[in-house]
């Protein structure tokens, strides 16, 4: 359930509502909205009769939720979250890019690509250290390194890092050159992994599963934040379906869908989903003209050699002409595109 607390309420009302949850052993999660107090009420209500809240004058109304996530929830923040990694603000009206390589392979391909995709208005450089490959034989990223060669470059051309974590240790490692972490699709279910980025408390990508229903991506977006951690912007990459003229299929659906499910930024992966780099620029097209925060594009400086995702990589010149394109877009869409 979410409580919704009168407009102006004092503090000792809003108190006492929190002291009432707490003597019933319920947690609760306050998100404070420009026009109103809002608070998530998560664990085991049966002790509790809503008529004993009800009655406190802090409280507007309860309203209870029957989806099995609640903080991810539409109700818990109408408004939509729009929250900072340093200066950027993801679900803001800005249309943020992210990009890099698939893989990191060395520091001259990041450092090629960082100072591109700068020029082109991305504002954060991905690349994979730790690869979730599907074969054990494949190349399995350069790790910790490539971790290092990412931060370097980022902070040569004024970019922030996102990088993918495979496991609950490499967080605090991985915690002093990241500033956002993915979970990739492959681990969207890894409710452990889950629970412990939530309590990293850092900003994190959670991509959606290969075979991951909406309301199951939002149970995954709910044992981040149930931590406490809030900072999450949802990603569409592709689902798999019976179609194999793409590597998945791009739910477009999905991202109308989520905006009315939850309050969470949806970012849209269309190299992942096309597989192939010749789609990768219609989609962006179209992930953004349904209402996507922003796309996470993979740039290879030479695509035909890379060490993973060969076919779907765009060269630096080809992301150019698909950023130009979101750029014209994105004012006939009420967005902004960095100058
Ligand atoms: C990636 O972005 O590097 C990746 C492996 O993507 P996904 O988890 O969506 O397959
Ligand atoms: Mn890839």
């Amino acid at each position: 359930m979410i409580i919704v607390v009168k407009p102006g309420a004092p503090e000792d009302q809003v108190r006492e509502i929190l002291d009432q949850l707490e003597s019933h052993g319920l947690k609760a999660h306050i998100s404070e909205g420009s026009e109103r107090m809002i608070i998530g009420v998560i664990g085991d209500k049966s002790r509790l009769s809503v008529d004993s809240l009800e009655v406190l004058p802090g409280v507007e109304k309860i309203v209870p939720i029957m989806e099995s996530y609640k903080l991810a929830s539409k109700a818990f923040r109408p408004e939509g979250t729009a929250f900072a990694v340093k200066d950027v603000l993801l679900g803001g009206p800005e249309i943020v890019m992210m990009a890099g390589p698939c893989a990191v392979e060395s520091e001259e391909q990041v450092d090629i690509v960082a100072a591109s995709i700068r020029k082109s208005g991305a504002k954060f450089l991905r690349g994979g250290a730790y690869k979730p490959r599907t074969s054990p034989y494949a190349f399995q990223g350069l790790e910790r390194e490539g971790l290092k060669i990412l931060r370097q470059a980022a902070d040569r051309h004024g970019l922030l890092v996102i990088s993918e974590i495979t496991s609950e240790t490499d967080i605090e490692y991985a915690s002093d050159y990241v500033d956002m972490i993915q979970i990739g699709a492959r681990n969207a279910q890894n409710f452990r992994l889950l629970s412990a980025v939530g309590k990293s408390g850092i900003p994190v990508l959670l991509k959606r599963g290969i075979a991951e229903t909406i309301d199951e991506l939002l149970g995954s977006a709910e044992y981040i934040m149930s931590e406490g951690n809030y900072k999450i912007a949802l990603c569409e990459r592709g689902i798999r379906t019976f179609e194999t003229a793409t590597r998945s299929t791009l739910d477009i659906s999905a991202i109308p869908v989520l905006k009315s499910k939850t309050h969470l930024p949806v970012i849209v992966d269309p190299s992942h989903a096309a597989g192939k780099s010749k789609y990768v620029a219609a989609l962006s097209r179209a992930a953004i003209a349904a209402g996507a925060d922003g796309l996470i594009i993979e740039v290879h400086p030479n695509p035909k050699c890379a060490l993973s995702d060969a076919a779907q990589q765009l060269t630096p010149e080809a992301y150019h002409t698909l950023t130009e394109e979101i750029r014209a877009m994105a004012p006939i869409l009420g967005r902004t595109y960095p100058v």
